[in-house]
Formats: structure tokens, sequence, C-alpha cells
């Protein structure tokens, strides 16, 4: 059977030019990067190389990118990196509703340790409001960290404006920007980001490891202690072939982004178009512009995703329920429910996620067989 992947937004396949960059440092670049011969300075080479790559995609200094072992851990190191270096200052978190649960997950642990959250209202579409952020501000503030757009939804926030309302208070901002990076230009410095979070696996490059640029002059609490890597901020002996993969991954992506950016678009809107062709009785969730080009999420009403999804998986095609909807896990989509969705259109949300390798007629092929389970499950 032949495999139709439209769960980019959940993963990316590894491009081969990434994983041609890699190979050479499993068994011969194998150096520890810490040690002195050549063998090791080479793969340190690899790391430093790496680095300026990352900084290059996203505006930022060599010597502000740390390289992680993922995107949760670049959330995790950013809140409590910030949350435990500040907590004499203040102990409170601005966020949003919305976050990816890095994010929500380490604001609950925070919450434990005494540190007050306030989780920001989206409207409809997603998005957070500018004047609801300025009020929740108070003096105790140390931190806001707003996603840069949503993984359910697509939504791109007001990262300009957000960072500016945090400049003038004195307050780090950080963005997770997992599903933005390599999908949106980014550019730190112009933009006013303190800290970003990213993963190497969204952009094509291999899984397990991620980076978090902190701008030049931050002080955060280190996440991981032990040895020295990373400038004394992230111990363990890194992963030279992930690292170098990422790195190879981001210089291609800056590469292609507009190329990139346009094709996403391009699939996307052909699809949602067929769809409002083939299919009735379907809801369109998150906005139109301001979005992210390859992300498509749309109630099927009458439909149980999960059920939907089944179908589509035995006839070869991965894709990803909007809602949170596992068999463990009966919670529905924290995303949908804060843009206000009733259970009925939470329950029927597919999102499609489009990548660099989809064609048209695979597109063609998903609304085939769309259209066709829709109608039996509909019976
Ligand atoms: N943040 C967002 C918005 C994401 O979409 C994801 C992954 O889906 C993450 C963080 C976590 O990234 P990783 O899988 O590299 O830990």
């Amino acid at each position: 059977m032949d495999t139709y992947y439209f769960d980019n937004g959940a993963t990316t396949k590894v491009k081969k030019e990434v994983l041609d960059e890699m190979m050479p440092y499993f068994n011969e670049e194998y150096g520890n990067p810490s040690s002195v011969y050549f063998l090791a300075r080479d793969a340190k080479k690899g790391i430093e190389d790496a680095r300026e790559k990352v900084a290059n995609l996203i505006g930022a200094k060599k010597q502000e990118i740390y390289f992680v072992g993922c995107g949760s851990e670049a959330d995790n190191t950013a809140l409590k990196g910030i949350a435990y270096q500040n907590r004499n200052k203040g102990n409170h978190i601005i966020t949003t509703k919305i976050e990816h649960p890095a994010i929500l997950d380490t604001c609950k642990f925070l919450e434990k340790q005494g540190f007050e959250i306030t989780y920001l209202n989206v409207d409809e579409q997603g998005f957070i409001n500018l004047n609801e952020l300025r009020n929740s501000i108070k003096k105790e503030t140390i931190l806001i960290s707003v996603m840069f757009a949503n993984n359910e939804i697509g939504t791109i926030e007001p990262i300009e404006e957000i960072a500016l309302i945090a400049k003038e208070k004195n307050i780090v901002f950080h963005t997770d920007a997992v599903q933005a990076v390599g999908n949106v230009k980014i550019n730190v410095q112009e933009m006013g980001i303190d800290m970003l979070s990213l993963s190497s696996h969204k952009i094509y490059g291999p899984k397990g490891v991620g980076a978090l640029y902190v701008r030049e002059g931050i002080e955060f609490e280190k996440f991981i202690n032990g040895g020295h890597q990373e400038r004394n901020k992230r111990a363990g002996t890194e992963n030279t072939a992930g690292i170098v993969g990422l790195g190879k991954a981001a210089e291609l992506a800056k590469l292609n982004l507009e190329t990139h950016i346009q094709n996403m678009k391009y699939l996307r809107n052909y699809y949602i178009e067929e769809v409002q062709k083939n299919i009735s009785n379907i809801k369109i969730n998150g906005p139109l512009n301001a979005r992210l080009s390859g992300n498509s999420n749309i109630s099927f009403i009458g439909v149980n995703a999960n059920d939907l999804l089944l179908e589509l998986d035995n006839v070869g095609i991965c894709a990803s329920s909007g809602s949170a909807c596992t068999s463990n896990d009966p919670t529905p989509s924290h995303v949908l429910t804060a843009i206000g969705l009733n259970s009925e259109q939470i329950k029927g949300a597919l999102r499609i996620t489009f990548g660099e390798f989809n064609t048209k007629e695979e597109v063609d092929y998903l609304i085939q067989n769309l259209k066709k389970e829709i109608q039996k499950l509909r019976g």
C-alpha cells in the first residue's frame, strides 16, 4: 500500500540531504566534542557550524543558540529557567489557553512550586486579545510566553505586538515557535523576541533534537545539571549527528522558505476548496489569514474523527484528529474548546497538515477517500 502522509504538523520525513550530512557523525566523526584530539575537534566543528545555520534561520547570533533534546525541552528550559532565575523578582507568568502541553504542563508544574499563571483567552479564530494581555501584567510578572503559531488550527499570534508590550514593561518574552520555524519568516531581532523554542523534526530534520534561542544578556537557570556542554547551560554529551542534521535542515529551510510557503498554501487552499465542493455540513476551524500555510482543520459534522482516521488508515492515509481524543485520553481538544466549538464540532475535527513531499495528486486521493468514508460514516 502506498503512503499518503498528511500529518506534517506531527512530524516530517527527514530529507535525504539532511541524512547524508548526518551519517559521518555516527561512525567517522564520532569523537566526544568535549575531548581535545582532532576527532573531537571535527565533531565540535560540526556542532558549531550547525549553531550558525540555526541562528541564521531565525536572525539570531550564534552564541544565542542552545541545543537541547527536543521542542518540549526548549519550552521547559525557557519557562523553568526564567522562573527559577527570577523568583525573587516576581512569581507571575502569562501564557495562553491554547499552548502545546509542553508549555501548559510546565505551567501546572510551576503552579505547584508557588508560581501564579494567567492563561489568556483566545477568540473564535485562536487570537489572543492584546488588551487582555496588557491588563494581566502585574509588577510580579517575570515572563510572557505565547506560542508563535498553534499546532491544531495554525493561528499565527501577533508576535511583534506582544514583544512590544513585554519590552515596555521590561518582561522577558518567550515564544514556542516549534510549528512556525521553517513555515513563517522569523527574525528574532526585528520582532523583539527574547526567547524562542524550535524543534528539528518539524523541519525535515531528525527527531530528538531542538534548540532554544535566548537573547544575549538574559540570564536563565540551567535545566539539566552536569557537565559544561552548551556553555554550561545544558549538560550531556551532545547529540552530534542530530545537531548536524538540525543545522542542515535549518539551512535548507532558510533557502526554500518563500517557495515552501507558496507551495503549502497552494495545496492547503486546493484541499479546502475541494472539500467545500465535495462534502456538505463542514466547519473550517481557525483563521483564513495569519495562519500556517500548510495547516487545515475542518470539522465534519456528524462524524467521529477517530473513526474517520481508522478508515483513512486502511487506505494508506496518515492524518490527525483535531481533538486530543484517544482511547486513553477522552478529554476534548483544549484548543478547539478554547475557540468555542461545540462537542459535535470538536468530535468531527480533522487536521490535515501539508509538507514538502505532498503533491496535488495525493490531495485528490485524499478527497476521494474522505468523500467515500464520510458518506459511509454518516450512514
Ligand atoms: N510545541 C508545539 C507547538 C508543538 O507542536 C510541539 C510538537 O508537536 C512541541 C512544542 C513539542 O516538540 P517536540 O516534539 O520536539 O518535543
